[in-house]
């Protein structure tokens, strides 16, 4: 069905309305001024680009984009690199475990930063798997993830013993 095939015009699309955004950022302080109101303009344009840059730096960096290597790879730093200022391998270092053990504490680093912020649903799955509740097999947990539901663990309990 080609459902795997990325259509280049569209990330080109996608990459240009970046650029665009930084730019109408940059021109509205230098056209208006620094005072509050293209301030505020700027910021609200700086947070678009650097939302938008986040998702398009996610595809590049797993590589399913372009059909060679290479080329995410090229693409990955540049927008990582000079649009958000971060590293790519170390994006890549990251992504890489928490794609392993998602939503996994001590496994995934996005959940380390701020597992109250970043993890859903009142308790993750590796707390129900550890107590042997409600157990049911993670290969399958996209038909089912709707369904858990048990009490909240206690600060300092469950949450402080990883997976
Ligand atoms: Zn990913």
């Amino acid at each position: 069905m080609g459902l795997m095939k990325a259509n280049h015009v569209f990330f080109l699309l996608y990459l240009l309305h970046i650029l665009l955004l930084d730019v109408a950022a940059w021109l509205t302080l230098l056209v208006f001024g620094t005072s509050f109101m293209p301030f505020l303009l700027c910021a609200v344009l700086l947070s678009a680009v650097q939302a938008q840059a986040g998702w398009l730096q996610h595809d590049f960096g797993h590589l399913s984009v372009f059909s060679t290597s290479t080329w995410n790879h090229l693409l990955h730093h540049f927008v990582i690199g000079h649009l958000k200022g971060a590293p790519a391998s170390w994006w890549n270092h990251m992504h890489f475990q928490h794609h392993a053990k998602p939503n996994c504490f001590r496994k995934d680093p996005d959940i380390n930063m701020h597992p109250f912020f970043f993890a859903l649903g009142k308790i993750l799955s590796v707390e129900l798997g550890k107590q042997k509740k409600k157990y049911m097999p993670y290969n399958h947990q996209h038909k089912y993830f709707f369904l858990s539901e048990c009490p909240h663990p206690t600060q300092g309990d469950s949450l402080e013993r990883g997976c």
